[in-house]
């Protein structure tokens, strides 16, 4: 479904971000992206949505590839429309609107009426204290009904692959593992997933395969459960000794 190789991506032509990434998500898996801070996930992400020019980053070479498109130059609507949608690092949802007007933001992009209702019909279902406070303004929410609100407003737009900056940034761990759950609950509803993640518990709970970056370089990668089973990821990212 989505294929990246020999990807090198820079900003400012200097900072050399990710360093020759080759990447596979499989249609219907849940892949997750492992790594410390600066390791080039969300540059990963930004190359895959389409907002990379926007911070100024440019791929020098390599390839990415969604269902035979390339992905490379495109801009973000055009990768929406594909069916490749962002949850952005930090939720970002607009705090002034309510969380049914978040909702539509997200599917405005979408011309159908009847999918749209059937999408948020869909998000309500899987997130019922969203429909509780539809009406209340998004700033209002916690930090998980925030997080919530961002996934449900990119499920507005009936992605075929989901891409996640870091969900669980900031929240407490009972959250987190609400946050694993739903992940698994789009994949189950067949919607593919990668997900970016610094919690390695959650993100190899959930991913069938699982990728760790390190400095712009893949370091390990396979099975999310061999992964865990690792020394080096038992070590570092799980915080075992
Ligand atoms: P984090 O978890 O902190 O978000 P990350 O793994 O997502 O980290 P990136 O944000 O992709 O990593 O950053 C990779 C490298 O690129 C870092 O050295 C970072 O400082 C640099 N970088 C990221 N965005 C920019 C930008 N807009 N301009 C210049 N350098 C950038």
């Amino acid at each position: 479904m989505l294929s990246i190789e020999s990807l090198h991506v820079t900003y400012g032509g200097a900072v050399q971000a990710v360093r020759g990434v080759s990447m596979e998500v499989p249609d219907g898996k849940v892949v997750a992206v492992l790594g410390s801070n600066g390791a080039g996930k969300t540059t990963l992400l930004r190359t895959i949505s389409g907002t990379l020019r926007l911070h100024r980053g440019r791929v020098e070479s390599g390839s990415v590839n969604f269902d035979g498109t390339d992905l490379v130059s495109r801009d973000p609507a055009q990768a929406v429309r594909l069916g490749l949608v962002q949850v952005p690092e930090g939720r970002r949802i607009f705090g002034r609107l309510t969380v049914e007007e978040n909702l539509r933001a997200g599917g405005m992009g979408n011309r159908d009426k009847a999918a749209k209702a059937k999408a948020q019909e869909r998000v309500y279902d899987m997130f019922p204290v969203l429909k509780e406070r539809s009406s209340q303004r998004g700033a209002l929410l916690s930090g998980g009904e925030q997080q919530m609100l961002a996934i449900g407003r990119a499920l507005m737009a009936s992605p075929k692959l989901l891409l996640l900056d870091e969900p669980s940034l900031g929240l407490a761990p009972r959250i987190i593992g609400q946050i694993g759950e739903v992940v698994a609950e789009i994949n189950r509803q067949g919607t593919s997933v990668l997900l970016v993640e610094q919690n390695a518990t959650m993100a190899l709970g959930v991913a069938d395969l699982a990728y760790v970056l390190d400095v712009g370089e893949v370091s390990l990668s396979g099975d999310a459960r061999e992964l865990s089973q690792t020394d080096e990821v038992q070590r570092l990212y799980l915080g075992h000794d």
